[in-house]
């Protein structure tokens, strides 16, 4: 899609410090991390809900779990625990319409984290 944040970060048109990369996913940290791990997980086409991308192409949502797993892991975040979070819309804040997960750890979340608990 044109005109797509994420979309441009996954040809690598516009650079992020990525730190795993699959065959359909990316991962990269985000630009103003709201815990001291703070890492979006991405499908390289664009799909503007997660829904859409499980609905379109469930195997490459099943990837983005799985990358997102891989990623707590090298982040050491994986036994401390960690939240995945995926903004919908604007009463949930979602700023980029390329659907994303938030990998958030290495700190206490909280009960709530995003626009109703990150500061
Ligand atoms: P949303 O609010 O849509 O759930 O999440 C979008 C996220 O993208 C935000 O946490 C924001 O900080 C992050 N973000 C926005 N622009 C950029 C950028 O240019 N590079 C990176 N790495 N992250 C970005
Ligand atoms: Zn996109």
């Amino acid at each position: 899609m044109t005109d797509c944040l994420f979309c441009a970060i996954a040809t690598g048109d516009i650079p992020a410090e990525v730190v795993a990369r699959t065959e359909n996913v990316i991962a990269f940290r985000d630009i103003a991390p709201a815990a001291p791990v703070h890492v979006l997980v991405i499908p390289r086409e664009h799909y503007a809900t997660a829904a859409e991308l499980a609905e379109v192409n469930p195997l490459v949502a099943a990837e983005l779990f799985v990358v997102a797993g891989q990623v707590a892991d090298q982040e050491g975040i994986a036994t401390s625990g960690y939240r995945l979070e995926s903004n919908v819309g604007d009463d949930a804040g979602q700023t980029v319409n390329h659907v994303h997960l938030h990998v958030l750890g290495g700190r206490d979340l909280g009960a709530l984290v995003g626009s109703a608990g990150v500061e």
